[in-house]
C-alpha cells in the first residue's frame, strides 16, 4: 500500500498535537534523558559515576578512573579530592606501573561507616548493623506483638538499635542512615504511612519521623518483601540475575520483585501481595475481606490452627497445643512426626500453586523463599516443586531456580539497610557523611 497516499504529510505542523501524544510516558522519559549542561548538575553526575566505580572496582587509580569514564584527569582529581574529604574513599597505597610513575590506588572505605537495617515483622523486630559492603556486624532480634502494640514496638526498636550500635564497630556518628522494612505495602504517595488495613493501630504514628527525631539520621521505609528482594539482589542468591522474586512466608505472606534490575512496586505499592491470591474461593475469611487467600492457608497462624485442629481430632503427634510455633512444627517434622510432616507438605503444595502463578506471570530467573518454614527443607520444597512443575509453562520454569534464602533470618533487615547504601551510590547528598 502506498502510505503517502493514505497519510499525506500535513503542510503545516501543529505543535499542540504533540502534547496530546498517547505515549506521554515516552515523552517524559526522553525529557529526563536530555543530557544536562548545567555545570553543578554535571559535577554531581560525575561524582556519582566515580563513587560507583570506586565502590564496584574496590581498587582503582585516578588514571584508570579517567580512562574508564572519559573524564579529564583534572575533573577526576578534583572530584576524588572531595570524595577523600567525605571519608568514603581512601588512598590505599601505591599500585603497579605500566611505565612511568607508580599510581596511588584509591579504594572505597567499606568499614569507615555503618548502616542500620530494621526488620519489623508482625510478631518480631530484628535489627542489623552492616558495613558498606553488606557485611553484618551485629544482629539482634526480639519477639513483639507489633500489630497490637505500636508504642511498645517503637520503644523496642529504639532500644534494639542502640544495643546493636553498642556491639557494632560503628557509632551512631558513623552511621549513614537507617532503613526499615514494614510488614505491609507502602503507598508511594504516602511514603511514611503504614497500611491501615494491615496495621490499623499504627495510624497516628509516623515511624520514620520518630526514628529521625531519636537518631538524627536519614530514614528509609519500604515493604519487607521488597527489602528481602533487595537484600538478595545485592548480597544473596540474586547477585547475578536481573529478574527475581522473593517470597516471605511468616505471619503474612508477601513477595518482592526485582524486574530488569530494579524493584517493582506497582502503581500503589501493593505489587507482590501474593498472600492474597485466592487458593480456595470457599475458604476462610481473610483480614483483607476476601475468602480463601493463601495466607489463610499457609500463614503462621493458619498452620498453627491446622495443627491444633488435627490434635483435637486425636491424631498422634509429639506437638502440644501449648507451645506451638513454626519452629516447633519444623523441628517435629525433622524428627519424623507424621502430623507435622503432613501440615508442612500441604503448605508446600499451596505455596507451589501461588509460586507457579507468579512464575507464569513474571518469568523470574530465581524464586527465593524465606521464613522459618523453609528450614523444613525437602519436606516443604519437594511438594512445592511438584506443584510448580505441573502448573507452569515449560519456558517459564526451564531456567528458573527455586531455593531457600541463603541470607536467612537477617536478610530482610540487611535489605532494609541496603536502601541507605543504594541512596548513597545514587548520589543522594543527605546520606553523605560530609556534604560534598
Ligand atoms: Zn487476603
Amino acid at each position: 500500500m502506498n502510505r503517502r497516499a493514505t497519510h499525506p504529510v500535513p503542510a503545516t505542523l501543529e505543535p499542540e498535537t504533540h502534547s496530546d501524544s498517547p505515549a506521554r510516558w515516552w515523552r517524559r522519559s526522553v525529557r529526563a534523558r536530555i543530557p544536562t549542561l548545567d555545570p553543578a548538575r554535571q559535577r554531581e553526575e560525575n561524582r556519582r559515576v566515580l563513587l560507583n566505580l570506586i565502590w564496584c572496582e574496590r581498587q582503582i587509580s585516578r588514571a584508570d578512573l579517567a580512562r574508564e569514564t572519559g573524564m579529564s584527569r583534572s575533573t577526576v582529581s578534583a572530584i576524588t579530592a572531595e570524595l577523600l574529604e567525605t571519608g568514603l574513599v581512601v588512598e590505599l597505597g601505591v599500585g603497579s606501573s605500566s611505565g612511568g610513575r607508580r599510581p596511588i590506588v584509591l579504594g572505597f572505605h567499606d568499614d569507615g561507616f555503618g548502616l542500620v537495617g530494621i526488620d519489623m515483622g508482625a510478631s518480631h523486630i530484628g535489627v542489623v548493623t552492616t558495613n558498606l559492603r553488606g557485611e553484618v556486624r551485629s544482629h539482634l532480634s526480639s519477639p513483639h506483638d507489633v500489630r497490637q502494640d505500636p508504642e511498645g514496638a517503637v520503644a523496642l526498636i529504639f532500644s534494639l538499635v542502640e544495643r546493636a550500635l553498642e556491639t557494632s564497630p560503628f557509632s551512631l556518628a558513623h552511621t549513614l542512615g537507617i532503613g526499615i522494612a514494614a510488614p505491609c505495602p507502602i503507598d508511594p504517595t504516602q511514603p511514611s504511612r503504614l497500611s491501615p488495613l494491615v496495621l490499623p493501630a499504627w495510624q497516628d504514628i509516623d515511624l520514620p519521623a520518630r526514628l529521625t527525631e531519636r537518631f538524627g539520621r536519614p530514614v528509609f521505609l519500604d515493604n519487607d518483601a521488597n527489602m528481602g528482594a533487595l537484600g538478595e539482589h545485592w548480597w544473596g542468591a540474586g547477585t547475578d540475575c536481573q529478574d527475581l522474586a522473593f517470597v516471605k512466608v511468616a505471619t503474612g505472606i508477601g513477595a518482592g520483585f526485582v524486574v530488569n534490575g530494579a524493584l517493582y512496586r506497582g502503581a500503589a505499592g501493593v505489587a507482590g501481595e501474593i498472600g492474597h491470591i485466592v487458593i480456595d474461593p470457599e475458604g476462610a475469611r481473610c483480614i483483607c475481606g476476601l475468602r480463601g487467600c493463601l495466607v489463610t492457608q499457609v500463614g503462621a497462624l493458619a498452620l498453627k490452627a491446622q495443627v491444633e485442629h488435627l490434635l483435637q481430632m486425636g491424631h498422634p503427634s509429639q506437638l502440644t497445643p501449648r507451645d506451638l510455633s513454626i519452629e516447633a512444627i519444623v523441628t517435629a517434622a525433622e524428627q519424623g512426626d507424621a502430623l507435622a510432616v503432613d501440615v508442612i507438605r500441604r503448605a508446600g503444595r499451596q505455596l507451589g500453586i501461588a509460586i507457579a502463578n507468579l512464575m507464569n506471570l513474571l518469568n523470574p530467573d530465581q524464586v527465593i523463599v524465606s521464613g522459618s518454614l523453609t528450614r523444613a527443607g525437602r519436606v516443604l520444597f519437594a511438594p512445592l516443586e511438584e506443584m510448580v512443575f505441573g502448573r507452569t509453562l515449560f519456558s517459564a520454569r526451564s531456567k528458573a531456580r527455586i531455593l531457600a534464602s541463603p541470607l536467612g533470618e537477617s536478610g530482610v533487615a540487611l535489605g532494609a539497610a541496603t536502601q541507605v547504601l543504594a541512596a548513597l551510590l545514587e548520589g543522594e547528598r543527605h546520606v553523605f557523611p560530609v556534604t560534598p
